[in-house]
């Protein structure tokens, strides 16, 4: 912990949460004010990064939080541009991805997005819905305008043009998979923003996706990459920039004051006094940061709900395995009830994991309605992944070093009202002055929205 005893220390931008959010800040803060800048980071954890973390399994680095990026993410392209970690970035190896369906691992077919059909050939031909499922699936086209209400949810939007097949096994495991929740709880305006300006522009939203698709110019490249030696390195190449000085672990925040001139914060170490102030800290965070000096805006925030999330990743020897299928992984929709929610094949996905000797198995577990982990200690929940992946892939060998990430309140949901929310939230920041949120809460729950949103914040600290 920081110690400068009971001296006030003072910083011009003080950051707490050093967490990818936090972070990125202060690196669009140090470039776009150079040394003018004055930044500190604080975090209560002992390890910085927040959901980032990079452990050595089988002597590899795995990502036990976030391990891809979104390729053509603006910011985040331009920060990595900055880090001078361009050539670090990884593609993963071609093969595509599964569902598990109506008992068999299936292929995504192509054309898919956000789970809604592009294409009803290879949705027919990937078998993972009925004949029936996808004929209701091309109802779409002929079916008259939907009327829905201002925010509908992911599940009101896609159900009635699509169908249940569609929703349960296409859009639920997708969405699962990056948000852990619960279509039907949703807001499409703000977990999907870009298929509900679609569906409001236009009858058919098959239709739509198709010509889109046509117009649209084949990107170069895939759309998901990593970086070489795992995202650790992302937060190292941060804390490096920023200067491990500036950057405290292991520092609590007890409380944090509006003075005339800015901001007195205090830790158990002393207090800092800041003139801007970010919380980069998880929205229930943020919450019991500011219910002293705002009960109302820390009432919103605290109306942002959280869905606990965990991984386990088993090392196996290889020659113990049977072949996996080609491809990296697969999703599973919660209508076949199994423990996993998905499931990747690390060393075939990412090229700094390629290995002859050893293959890891990353599963996900846990989505909003599913907290059955939670109360399992880290040996039962291996042997309920263990279980599954028998059924599923046949896979009955002893694994010889296992990993389990628990992530209690990790993924925040965008539900029904979420961009009203927001505004209330903005307008009763800019009351009390000098204080910025940002992070995976609000308008955009992955990295590429998080250095997006971080971009925004020192441009508007800059600003002044
Ligand atoms: C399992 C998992 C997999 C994911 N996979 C992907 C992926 O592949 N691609 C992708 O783009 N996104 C992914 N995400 C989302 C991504 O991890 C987040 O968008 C991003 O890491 C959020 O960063 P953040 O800094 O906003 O929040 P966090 O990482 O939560 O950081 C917040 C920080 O605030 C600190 N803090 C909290 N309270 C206090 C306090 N009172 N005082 C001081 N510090 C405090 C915490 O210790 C933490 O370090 C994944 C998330 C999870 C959980």
């Amino acid at each position: 912990m920081a110690r400068w005893d009971n001296e006030v220390v003072s910083t011009s931008t003080l950051i707490i949460g050093a967490g990818f959010s936090g972070l990125a800040t202060a690196h669009f803060l140090m470039r776009r004010l150079g040394p003018e800048a004055h930044v500190t980071v604080l975090d209560s954890s002992p390890r910085v990064g927040g959901k980032i973390n990079t452990v050595r399994l089988a002597g590899l680095p795995v990502d036990t939080g976030p391990d891809a990026f979104l390729s053509r993410a603006a910011e985040l392209r331009e920060l990595i541009d900055e880090l001078g970690l361009n050539s670090d970035v990884i593609e993963p190896q071609p093969g595509g991805a599964y569902i598990w369906s109506r008992g068999k691992l299936r292929p995504i077919p192509d054309g898919a997005s956000f789970g809604l059909p592009g294409r009803l050939g290879p949705l027919l031909r990937s078998r993972l819905l009925s004949p029936a499922g996808v004929a209701r699936a091309g109802m779409d086209i002929v079916l008259p305008t939907s009327h829905r209400s201002q925010d509908p949810s992911v599940a009101d939007l896609v159900r009635p043009r699509f169908g249940s097949e569609v929703y349960d096994r296409l859009v639920e495991p997708l969405l699962g998979g990056v948000h852990a929740g619960d279509p039907a709880r949703l807001s499409a305006k703000s977990t999907v923003p870009e298929i509900k300006a679609m569906a409001e522009a236009h009858r058919s939203l098959y239709l739509t996706m198709r010509s889109r698709r046509a117009q649209a110019p084949k990107p170069a490249g895939a759309p998901l990459v990593s970086i070489a030696g795992g995202m650790g390195v992302l937060v190292d190449a941060l804390v490096k920039e920023i200067s491990p000085q500036a950057v405290l672990a292991g520092t609590e925040v007890s409380g944090v004051e509006r003075t005339g001139a800015g901001w007195c914060i205090s830790t158990a170490g002393g207090r800092i006094s800041a003139e801007e102030l970010v919380l980069a800290v998880p929205a229930y965070a943020a919450a019991d940061l500011l219910e002293p000096l705002a009960p109302e805006l820390s009432s919103e925030l605290r109306g942002i709900p959280y869905v606990d999330v965990a991984n386990a990743t088993l090392a196996f020897r290889a020659h113990d395995l049977p072949e996996l299928p080609p491809g990296t992984g697969f999703l599973v929709p919660p209508v076949e009830d199994r423990f996993i929610v998905g499931c990747t094949w690390l060393t075939n996905k990412w090229p700094h994991l390629v290995n002859d000797d050893v293959v890891l198995i990353k599963s996900m577990v846990g989505r909003a309605g599913d907290r059955r982990w939670l109360t399992m200690s880290d040996e039962q929940l291996i042997e309920a992944v263990r279980a599954d992946l028998s059924g599923m892939l046949g896979i009955d060998a002893q694994p010889f070093e296992t990993f389990v990430q628990r992530w209690p309140k990790a993924i925040p949901q965008y539900v029904i009202g979420h961009a009203d929310r927001l505004e209330t939230i903005d307008r009763q920041v800019a009351d009390i002055g000098r204080l910025h949120l940002t992070g995976a809460a609000y308008r955009g729950s992955g990295l590429a929205g998080c250095a997006t949103q971080a971009a925004a914040v020192a441009d508007r600290i800059t600003r002044g």
